[in-house]
């Protein structure tokens, strides 16, 4: 396996990062994962403009598009595989041991993994703890993940494939590495920015290409919700067919099974040549 780091491409195995990397030591870091279908990569565009985004929320350097693009396009080349989940890492480079920004920055990383195909379905379940819709880190993508990391672990105890938070003040937000829509009387709504979720890549497109309404929604919107589902760069459309101890029969329901419709039929389009 071949990745791209200090400029160039190198073997995985040998590759190496300093062990005062602040993406490692302090979480001093933003990523991004982009699907990769037959070796294109998917709203590259729209993923560099996030990490951008990322960059500047977090005063991390601009990144480099240019070499950004270079690198996925080598690493790509690389490593033909024909579902893959391409992960651009950017830190703050490495320094003395500390909170300070590393002296050696940035670091840029491109690697890429196997991707499978989601179900058409899978089980959620909500966690007690929240995400800050006004925190310093709010809507960025940072490396600083240990909190979902903590909440899928929860899920998949549970038997769930992914875990929902709500806001500090109550309103459904987003999962650990998803955004969640539900159906109320025919119509879909999602959790709009400002609750503190990220701005998903996949959220933007579904709400763009089915309509969905962008609402503050009480946690409580899961026990009555006609359907939910969940929108991410590996899922795509992912409906829910159970939400802690609820179960939604016959998930995907026909509003979610015609959004996944859509998306499959519209993604095309999004790839890069
Ligand atoms: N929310 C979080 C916290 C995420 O980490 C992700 C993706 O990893 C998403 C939402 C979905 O975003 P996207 O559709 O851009 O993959």
């Amino acid at each position: 396996m071949k990745i791209w780091l200090d400029g160039g491409l190198q073997d995985m195995e040998s590759a190496r990062v300093s062990v005062f990397d602040h993406g490692l030591t302090v979480g001093d870091g933003i990523f991004e994962t982009v699907k990769a279908v037959e070796g294109r990569p998917f709203a590259l565009t729209r993923h560099l403009d996030r990490l951008v985004r990322s960059a500047r929320g977090l005063g991390l350097p601009a990144p480099d598009l240019d070499e950004v693009r270079r690198a996925c396009v080598a690493v790509l080349d690389a490593n033909p595989m024909p579902l893959g989940r391409l992960r651009i890492t950017y830190t703050g480079g490495y320094g003395p041991l500390g909170s300070d920004r590393g002296e050696h920055g940035p670091t840029l990383l491109v690697a890429l993994g196997e991707s499978t195909r989601r179900p058409d379905s899978t089980a959620v379940i909500t966690v007690p703890w929240t995400r800050n819709e006004r925190g310093a880190l709010t809507g960025l993508k940072t490396t600083s993940y240990a909190e979902n990391v903590v909440a899928l672990a929860r899920a998949r105890e549970q038997g769930a494939s992914e875990a929902l938070f709500a806001n500090t003040v109550g309103q459904l937000c987003e999962g650990t590495g998803s955004n969640v829509f539900v159906v109320l009387d025919g119509e879909i709504h999602t959790p709009p920015v400002a609750s503190g979720c990220l701005a998903g890549i996949t959220r933007a497109l579904a709400v763009e290409w089915t309509g969905a309404r962008e609402t503050d929604l009480p946690l409580d919107v899961l026990e009555r919700a006609d359907e939910v589902f969940l929108t991410s760069t590996l899922r795509d459309v992912q409906g829910v067919h159970r939400v802690d101890g609820r179960q939604l029969p016959g998930a995907p329901g026909p509003v979610t099974a015609k959004a996944m419709r859509v998306f499959e039929e519209r993604a095309g389009n999004d790839l890069d040549p």
